[in-house]
């Protein structure tokens, strides 16, 4: 596995492997991996010949600084992971090396940037779209891989690749969740051993509201969500809305015909998680 720290050493290797005619996959990733991250890995060691992780906490996608500063960041043991899994090339850079100057583009995202997590995390999606940016132009890979964990973050990429032209296929891959059922994170460490106690409630929650879809209405089952975090004291809802899986437009009746996901972002303490499920 070779380790690379500038965006010129990434294109000279990428070089290489299209004059040889390998296909080249990416996984980008803030560190601290997982189980989730793993998954996205595997995928992508058996869908193409050579495998690309990045690994950059990117500042332009932090609203709250107090977060950014709080990230985890385990990269000796984020490079073992990846060696034992034999990714071929890992491209951890510095914040320099990516923002050498300010990068001032505003990428054209409206309406999905505007509801969910845009309601909650100003710019936030901007700075996503900043950074898979510059790596998709750093890395050019045939197969960008990207979980459902970050639901909105999905659809935003694949309208980044539309208004872009870029020619790289976008590969969804399914949310994995710890035995009790709370989705990876790498956040979740940073839960204390009271409030990890309670996370799984969330993605209970999210089930059981996929349950009620036979019964209730898409309004009734957000109320009974919302019901149900008001009784609880460690959580407090930003919201839970269920949307279509292109434009993120709130779906009013089960027989609209679109793919209908449930999107949840839920602060518990000091820590904000996001989960979500599909409901058909
Ligand atoms: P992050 O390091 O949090 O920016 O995540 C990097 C990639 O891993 C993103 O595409 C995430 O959606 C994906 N990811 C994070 N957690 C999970 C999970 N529990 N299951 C599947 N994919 C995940």
């Amino acid at each position: 596995m070779e380790i690379l720290t500038t965006r010129k050493s990434v294109a000279a290797r990428v070089g290489d492997l299209k004059q040889k005619g390998y296909s080249l996959g990416l996984v980008p990733t803030m560190g601290a991996l997982h189980e989730g991250h793993g998954s996205l890995v595997q995928k992508a060691l058996s869908e193409n010949d050579k495998v690309i992780v990045s690994i950059f906490v990117n500042p332009t996608q932090f609203n709250d600084p107090e977060d950014l500063k709080k990230y985890p960041r385990t990269l000796d043991k984020d490079l073992q992971m990846l060696q034992g899994m034999h990714v071929d090339f890992v491209f951890a850079p510095e914040s320099e090396e990516m923002y050498p100057e300010e990068d001032k583009r505003k990428f054209e995202l409206y309406p999905l940037d505007s509801v969910l997590e845009g309601l909650f995390r100003k710019n936030h999606f901007n700075g996503v779209a900043q950074i898979v940016s510059k790596l998709f132009e750093t890395t050019s890979p045939d197969r960008a891989y990207f979980g459902q964990k970050d639901f909105q973050q999905l659809v935003i990429i694949k309208r980044l690749v539309t208004i872009m032209e870029y020619d790289i296929s976008i590969v969804p891959c399914p949310i994995i969740r710890e035995p009790d059922g709370l989705a990876m994170s790498s956040r979740n460490v940073l839960l204390s051993p009271k409030e990890r106690k309670a996370a799984p409630f969330i993605s209970q929650i999210l089930f059981k509201a996929k349950a009620l879809k036979e019964t209730l209405s898409p309004e009734e089952i957000r109320q009974w969500v919302v019901d149900q975090f008001n009784k609880q004291q460690v959580f407090a809802l930003d919201y839970f809305e269920i949307v279509d899986d292109l434009e993120l437009k709130r779906i009013a009746d089960w027989s609209d015909e679109v793919t209908k996901v449930g999107c949840i972002a839920v602060q518990i303490g000091r820590i904000r998680l996001i989960d979500n499920i599909i409901f058909d």
